[in-house]
């Protein structure tokens, strides 16, 4: 089978398209190629990279007519690296974007909902309060950096543009100390050296700061020396965790960690609430979209104080507290332990005892809930990217709470589930996507759906 262009061939086309992971998509005969760092009525001179059967790869050599949405890059590392793939096209744009991402996927699948405007973050750069940072070697020197796209290369950088400024300069305190004790950096490729990522995350309101030093080996050389130097140098760390995980994988994190100081959890705010988070347990990176996002979600229960709430995939208990505030009783479900852990504790630190935490599968547990009576009237979920298991959506249909509010991180199996829960009457009438991510293209959204 031919092509119509190959490797290393230059063509002029007009991008048509802007792909769900940012690259701007030009049609030759009908054939898809992938153009990076190209927008949507773009006119360019693409150099073709790579024709696989179906589709290619192509960058932009030269550009006739630029979009009037493209904005100045002032470092394209940001796009090489995949951490901030649409820093090229404005902000307005990118909103439009993931309202459009989803549209799409809800008329694919023949949903009659209404995507409302993208509701835009508070902060477009600077707002993650979480890095998780591979260390490599680079000809004989230890770095710490971001892989670059479709890669596991190291390119290393400083700034990491939608970090928190403050941790930045902690990977930074934390990568020279590294290289002062000669500290081995991990190599991927032979499953040896020591010190695999570096993890900090940071309260935002709190000012806390977690640092995880995750290794392959069981101990870190010079760890006494390591600590001293990163208390010395960052008196806002408030936990120093050492983390292991001895395995060939791509999972950053291992089972086992050992606090080297300070607190076993970081402590921040949300909605006026206090939550400590274990080096393990999910939080959202970006708080004050976060608080945003969680008031949208608790509108959207329409709580008056007598509803008995299921919080599925529950967390640290973030949604599930600030809904008891509002509810009876609720009910969480979250499958890793040390999360579970964290919100009970939450529950007890904020006052709240109409909380119950339940450790296992949402799936299972929803099914074991159902069997024994629980009728909860408003179901809450904010799955992973996978979506919703099918075994939870037939308990729902058993179950069949009046109302679910559905947050989702990955709107094609937000489509899925939706069209899956209409088999059971459930409807919705719009849904609002949030902005999470800013120069990312990861969509965010809350949809309520209600029994007919
Ligand atoms: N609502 C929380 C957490 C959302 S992230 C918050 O806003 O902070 C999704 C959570 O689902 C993670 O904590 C993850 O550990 C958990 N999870 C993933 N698969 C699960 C499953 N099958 N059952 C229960 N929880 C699961």
């Amino acid at each position: 089978m031919q092509t119509p262009v190959k490797k290393n061939q230059e063509v002029r086309v007009t991008v048509s398209d802007l792909s769900y992971e940012g690259m701007g998509v030009a049609k030759v005969d009908g054939y898809p190629l992938f153009v990076d760092n190209a927008l949507p009525g773009e006119e360019v001179l693409i150099h073709v990279t790579k024709a696989n059967k179906n589709y290619g790869f192509a960058f932009v050599k030269q550009f006739f007519q630029e979009s009037p949405d493209r904005v100045a890059v002032s470092n394209r590392v940001y796009a090489q690296t995949g951490i901030a793939p649409l820093q090229h096209l404005a902000y307005p744009a990118q909103l439009k974007f993931k309202h459009n991402q989803i549209e799409q996927l809800f008329k694919k699948s023949h949903l009659d909902i209404k995507v409302l405007p993208t509701l835009a973050a508070p902060l477009q750069t600077g707002y993650r309060n979480k890095a998780q940072i591979p260390v490599r070697e680079i000809n004989g020197q230890l770095e710490t950096g971001f892989y670059r796209r479709r890669s596991h290369t190291l390119i290393p950088i400083e700034d990491y543009y939608i970090q928190d400024p403050a941790i930045d300069h902690t990977v930074l305190v934390v990568r020279d100390l590294l290289r002062q004790y000669h500290v081995p950096a991990y190599d991927e490729a032979h499953n040896t050296g020591v010190i695999r990522h570096v993890m900090v995350r940071r309260g935002y309101y709190t000012h806390q700061t977690m640092v995880v030093l995750i290794t392959r080996t069981r101990d870190l050389p010079h760890a006494d020396e390591i600590v001293a130097g990163i208390r010395a140098a960052l008196p806002e760390v408030s936990s120093i965790v050492l983390n292991v995980n001895p395995d060939a994988t791509n999972v950053i994190l291992g089972r086992r960690s050992r606090t080297l100081y300070g607190n076993d959890y970081l402590e921040d705010e949300l909605l006026g609430s206090t939550f400590r988070i274990s080096a393990t347990s999910f939080y959202q990176v970006n708080p004050r979209q976060t608080e945003n996002l969680y008031r949208l979600a608790v509108d959207a229960a329409g709580l008056t104080g007598k509803e008995t709430v299921i919080d599925a995939y529950s967390g640290i208990g973030t949604i599930s507290l600030t809904m008891a505030r509002h509810a009876k009783h609720v009910y969480g479900v979250e499958v890793v332990p040390a999360a579970v852990a964290d919100a009970r504790v939450n529950a007890q630190i904020n006052g709240i005892d109409n909380v119950t935490f339940e450790l296992g599968k949402a799936e299972d547990v929803m099914q074991t809930w159902r069997e024994h009576g629980l009728d909860a009237d408003v179901l809450m979920v904010d799955p992973p990217r996978k979506g919703l298991a099918s075994e939870f959506i037939d308990a729902v249909g058993v179950m069949l709470p009046a109302k679910v509010v559905y947050v989702s991180c990955n709107p094609a199996t937000l489509a899925r589930d939706i069209a899956r829960l209409q088999d059971f009457g459930y409807h919705a009438e719009e849904t609002q996507p949030v902005d999470m991510f800013p120069q990312t293209t990861h969509v965010e959204s809350v949809t309520v759906l209600t029994r007919n």
